[in-house]
């Protein structure tokens, strides 16, 4: 198992500082991406805090890096992007966006940082715009070389950086979704894209905003992989001290709240900052991200919908009713895990993934089946775990009413609805 990483651990990793304030406690939880096969269902299984500090200098939120990001992405890992409809529809929709506003084209090079299986890569290959994927999983990356999008398997640090760069290869338009949160070196990774970045090429980064999560009350989006949560306050900081200037901000609804961001060289005059900039700074300010104690308050209303959560479950099965869950992902083990809720409570889960059909959550051990075992056991309730897809599964999900079923969201707080 890799080691805590020495003094490093307890100080912030963008500026330093020590960290003393917590932002959130969930205890102890598994990987949440470790699904556990049969074979291993009586083994010893690692559990990993959950700690989550606030740096009191620059308001960084962040988990210590407890495991490191090789032994959570690289070599095999569960997560296909390709699976999700909405998704791929996000994907695709950005993708037409960038090629009208940055004119891009087939002198154009497009690299993506964490380009997962190409699920959006593929759709500038489609347009015959050059393309490069940066994925650190092997078989992750294999499967979108499949799909003739070109792939290195690594992570991105400066020293990547510099030999891509080498080779010819920086980017017009370098990308990266759900990948900043998730990288524990920030400096080293955010000075590999000042690197990989050419004169005047545009970054466009998109993670989910901390103040929805603090708002939605989302803190099953908290988990080993996802080291830091970030303001647009504290991504500006650190952007700036590696040369590189947010020029436009956009939110956008994915996973619950997410800010994109847009960046260019500070020495790149040639595209001025645009006004949403300054209204985004309003808004953290409004709501007082500028201080510590808008950080602080947060645990005790994550320790409320715990409570609220077990209320309902304890209710519903002591009327002798059935619940079951929709999704395996992430966020739903964090869930799970830190409310302490297994199979007397949830029958099992499914999920569309059949990597992840057959095995059990970890933690929790509760069971992963197809999504036809709904259809097959009828159950009273379904408990959608990735909340942010709502919409989407209830309506794949219409027919539990045909038997009374209903649905089940937990987050922001426990809500049922037909
Ligand atoms: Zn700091």
């Amino acid at each position: 198992m890799p080691e805590r990483n020495g003094s490093q651990s307890y100080h912030c990793r963008f500026c330093q500082s020590p960290l003393r304030f917590t932002f959130v406690n969930l205890g102890m939880s598994p990987l949440c991406e470790s699904y556990v096969s049969a074979e291993q269902m009586h083994h010893m299984e690692p559990f990993y805090p959950l700690h989550v500090y606030v740096c009191e200098q620059c308001l960084l939120v962040q988990l210590l890096e407890y495991v490191s990001p090789e032994h959570i992405f690289g070599g095999e890992y569960a997560y296909f992007s390709s699976y999700s409809d909405s998704w791929l529809q996000h994907a695709k929709a950005y993708t037409e966006m960038m090629i009208a506003r940055f004119g891009l084209n087939h002198t154009s090079h497009v690299v993506e940082i964490a380009s997962n299986d190409g699920y959006l890569l593929q759709y500038f290959v489609e347009r015959q715009i050059p393309v490069l994927g940066v994925e650190p999983a092997v078989n992750v990356a294999a499967v979108a070389v499949k799909k003739g999008v070109p792939t290195v398997v690594k992570f991105l640090g400066k020293n990547t950086a510099r030999t891509l760069a080498g080779e010819g290869k920086q980017a017009d338009l370098l990308l990266g979704n759900n990948v900043l949160a998730h990288v524990p070196d920030i400096n080293d990774f955010v000075g590999g894209l000042k690197i990989l970045l050419k004169p005047h090429g545009v970054i466009t980064m998109e993670f989910p905003h901390l103040l929805r999560l603090v708002q939605g009350n989302q803190f099953d989006t908290i988990y080993h992989e996802h080291f830091s949560y970030l303001s647009f306050l504290a991504v500006e900081k650190i952007f700036s001290a590696h040369g590189l200037t947010l020029f436009d901000v956009e939110e956008i609804p994915t996973h619950g709240g997410s800010l994109r961001i847009y960046a260019r060289h500070h020495e790149d005059s040639s595209r001025p900052v645009e006004p949403r900039v300054a209204a985004l700074h309003a808004q953290e300010i409004q709501a007082g991200m500028d201080h510590l104690e808008f950080y602080s308050s947060f645990t005790e209303r994550v320790k409320e919908t715990k409570r609220k959560l077990l209320d309902f479950l304890i209710r519903t099965k002591r009327q002798g009713k059935t619940i079951v869950g929709y999704g395996a992902p992430g966020k739903g083990n964090t869930l799970l895990n830190y409310c302490g809720v297994r199979t007397d409570f949830l029958d099992y889960v499914v999920d569309r993934s059949t990597y992840k059909q057959g095995k059990f959550l970890p933690g929790t051990h509760i069971p992963i089946f197809p999504p036809e075992e709904i259809q097959a056991t009828k159950p009273d309730y379904v408990l959608i775990l990735p909340w942010n897809l709502k919409q989407e599964i209830v309506s794949q999900l219409a027919y539990i009413r045909e038997w009374g079923g209903r649905f089940v969201v937990p987050i922001p707080e426990v809500e049922v609805f037909e």
